[in-house]
């Protein structure tokens, strides 16, 4: 089945895996990492739903016709402005504990006002400001969900952001939110890398004890593989050694470099 929505490309991955896709360019045009990928898992009695996007077309609606009569869960895999825009449509939200601050004040996105796209008017008419869920619980490393025929366990990866999640299924699929996708990567101070390989390291491990696992990016193609955990882990490791390549963005307040693997562009904080 697929649902007609002019905003958002929403298609049944698996009989319990609907992808429901937006494309972040549409706010501006540095951000070249589309789609984002929004997932809905559909237990037999709780549905999920990880990400609300950035907040620029209802969303709701779509998640209700497709859960039926199930309970809705809705995760933040992060706080970065693409994934929780829609919070303030579901009336209580989760995200790792780490972050629960960033997403229960309205959502400054003031950094958009001088777009040249057109849609950035939905943010302009709220003055920028995008109003939070209602209730925000905290998620904890280790917390298991249980959806019905279908396990949820949250796996805290640091380093992208202090609160990145990846989500483990007990039907064989890791969501590995920011924390790795083939594209332009956002990586912390150079003096963070440690714990972003760290979590890497951590999902590797995953892969290593079970084979079969599909990974599910939240941007661009999915589903990947262990392959690409490995591919963003070399080329991290290979960052000091592009060091002088590096160039000032300054949208993002970053150096960028380009890998030599032409898979990934990283966006390394200056601060
Ligand atoms: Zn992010
Ligand atoms: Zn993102």
């Amino acid at each position: 089945m697929s649902t007609d929505n002019l905003h958002f490309d929403i298609s049944k991955h698996k009989d319990y895996l609907y992808v429901i896709k937006e494309n972040i360019s549409l706010v501006h045009p540095v951000y070249t990492n589309d789609p984002l990928n929004i997932y809905l898992l559909l237990g037999s009695h709780t549905a999920l739903l990880l990400d609300t996007g950035c907040g620029l077309s209802p969303l709701k609606p779509i998640v209700d016709e497709l859960i039926g009569t199930r309970k809705l869960l809705v995760f933040n895999t992060h706080y970065h402005w693409d994934h929780p825009l829609g919070n303030v449509e579901f009336g209580e939200v989760y995200i790792h504990e780490n972050e629960v601050d960033n997403v229960s004040k309205p959502y400054d996105v003031s950094f958009f006002k001088d777009s040249p796209n057109e849609i950035v008017k939905i943010y302009a008419e709220q003055n920028y400001l995008i109003p939070p869920a209602k209730v925000i619980k905290p998620l904890k490393d280790g917390d298991v969900f249980d959806l019905g025929e279908i396990e949820v366990k949250v796996i805290h990866c640091p380093g992208h952001s202090l609160g990145s999640i990846c989500l483990l299924t007990s039907t064989g699929e890791l969501f590995t939110s920011d924390v790795a996708y083939y594209g332009d990567t956002f990586l912390p101070t150079k003096d963070k890398f440690p714990k972003v390989l760290n979590s890497l390291s951590k999902l590797i491990n995953l892969c290593e004890n079970q084979k079969d696992l599909e990974l599910y990016p939240s941007h661009r193609n999915y589903p990947c593989d262990t392959t690409l955990l490995i591919d963003l882990y070399k080329g991290i490791q290979n960052i000091e050694n592009l060091w002088d390549t590096k160039k000032p963005f300054d949208f993002f307040e970053a150096w960028e470099i380009t890998d030599s693997s032409g898979k990934f562009k990283y966006y390394i904080s200056r601060s």
